[in-house]
């Protein structure tokens, strides 16, 4: 016999999680969270390795703009559970640790270097009045000019997409540090760093856990309304059946698009539009080395590297030692120590992509199948993004009944 829900939410990362929350805080009970994994958390889960936390989706710093995110939050995991740090993450260049952004930070280099690197940006299309290139790669130049494009912008992006940048779009890059070549002028005349700073000025991370210990407690909360170990397989378009076992009259979605053509019968424009949409795998490997550093995470794009990112967890986890690093898959080499596989690590921001989730979104509506989180938009979000975008849904779903 089918268990009928009114919401059947698939994935219990921090989208359908607080999703779920929000249904459970109106007094709607009537769903299920249908998780593969045998703990809730998707890409925020942690595990212990080598006697510490260890964060399995990448380096995870939480970062809240929201009050209805932050109480959710806390009421899981109280204030007095989390540290608060000022953020301090470097960018390993011409072998010496500058602060990031580096257009801010071009005054901690010698001299000679912060000559170089601010010619190339004196030179680069937007301060001469170019037009805004259209692919990721000429925009880099354009911003920052060739020097810091061959140095920094595109080895570190070429490791971590490990695709031709060509392919990749600009008009997600309002996300990134915006420093104009003013500032960066200023700041190496006043020895400061100076604009807008990039997020996590100051992020909380737990005192005793990893980050995923929140998202647990979030799934566990949930009882038997979350079904780990639980992978989706099969669904039914029409009935919105699940694995034959469970039906809902509203699915959730926050699992990945690519993953659907293999498990429900889709029309033949769904599937292409969905064919369109890219992800890259990123492995975490931890290393018990000691790092000296004062960084909490260090980005390094000479290319000679696996790795793009090291996150520095003993001056971040209280009693912890060593540090993890974020590698695309395809450029990792054997497992050393510990090694964490995320197939669905990044959305990549291709050419043509909103258009594409558009029409998915549109579609799928039409079924009354709801895309959420980061799967489901195919968009970078933060995790206090994805719970804000699952407590909005379920506010809007429980406001239209
Ligand atoms: C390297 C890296 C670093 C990051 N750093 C930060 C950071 O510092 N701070 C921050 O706030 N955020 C960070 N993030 C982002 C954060 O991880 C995501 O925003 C957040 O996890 C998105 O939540 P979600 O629920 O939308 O997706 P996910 O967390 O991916 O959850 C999706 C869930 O669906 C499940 N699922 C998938 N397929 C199936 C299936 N077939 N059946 C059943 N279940 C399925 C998965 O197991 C998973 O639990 C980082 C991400 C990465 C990759």
């Amino acid at each position: 016999m089918k268990t009928k829900v009114k919401y059947l939410i698939l994935g219990a990362g921090p989208s359908g999680l607080s999703f779920a929350h929000t249904l459970l805080a109106n007094g709607e009970d009537s769903f299920l969270v249908l998780e593969r994994e045998a703990e809730a958390g998707g890409l925020c889960r942690s595990a212990d390795v080598d006697g510490a936390p260890l964060d399995i989706g990448g380096g995870h710093f939480l970062d809240i703009k929201k009050k209805d995110v932050l109480d959710l939050v806390f009421r899981h995991m109280p204030r007095e559970e989390w540290n608060l740090h000022d953020r301090v993450s470097k960018i390993t260049i011409r072998g010496t640790e500058v602060d990031h952004p580096l257009e801010a930070n071009l005054w901690q280099l010698p001299v000679e270097a912060q000559i170089d690197f601010l010619e190339s940006i004196a030179q680069a299309g937007c301060v001469r009045g170019q037009p805004m290139p259209e692919s990721f790669r000429d925009w880099i130049t354009w911003k920052l000019g060739d020097r810091i494009a061959e140095e920094y912008m595109l080895p570190y992006n070429k490791k971590i997409w490990s695709m031709d940048l060509n392919r990749l779009g600009t008009y997600w890059l309002y996300k990134l540090p915006d420093v104009s070549f003013r500032e960066t002028l200023q700041s190496c005349l006043e020895r400061r760093a100076t604009g807008k700073l990039p997020a996590h000025g100051q992020f909380f991370y737990p005192k005793k856990f990893g980050y995923g210990e929140v998202w647990r407690r979030m799934g566990v909360a949930l009882g038997d309304r979350f079904v780990p170990n639980c992978p989706v397989t099969q669904i039914d378009i029409e009935t919105r059946t699940v694995n034959g076992q469970f039906q809902g009259e509203n699915i959730v979605s926050t699992i990945p698009w690519t993953l659907w053509p293999n498990m429900a019968k889709l029309p033949s424009e769904v599937i292409a539009e969905i064919g369109k949409l890219v992800n890259i795998p990123i492995d975490v490997d931890y290393d018990p080395t000691l790092q000296k550093t004062p960084a909490h995470w260090v980005y390094d794009p000479d290319e000679a590297l696996t790795h793009h990112r090291r996150l520095v967890r003993s001056n971040f986890c209280p009693g912890s030692r060593g540090y993890w690093t974020e590698t695309n898959a395809s450029r990792s080499g054997p497992v050393k120590h510990f090694r964490h596989h995320n197939e669905f690590a990044y959305p990549v921001n291709t050419l043509g992509k909103p258009e594409a989730v558009e029409a998915i979104g549109r579609w799928a509506l039409g079924k009354n199948i709801h895309p959420l989180g980061r799967w489901g938009t195919w968009e970078h979000m933060n995790s206090d993004v994805a719970t804000s975008l699952g407590i909005e849904a379920a506010r809007k779903i429980l406001a239209q009944r």
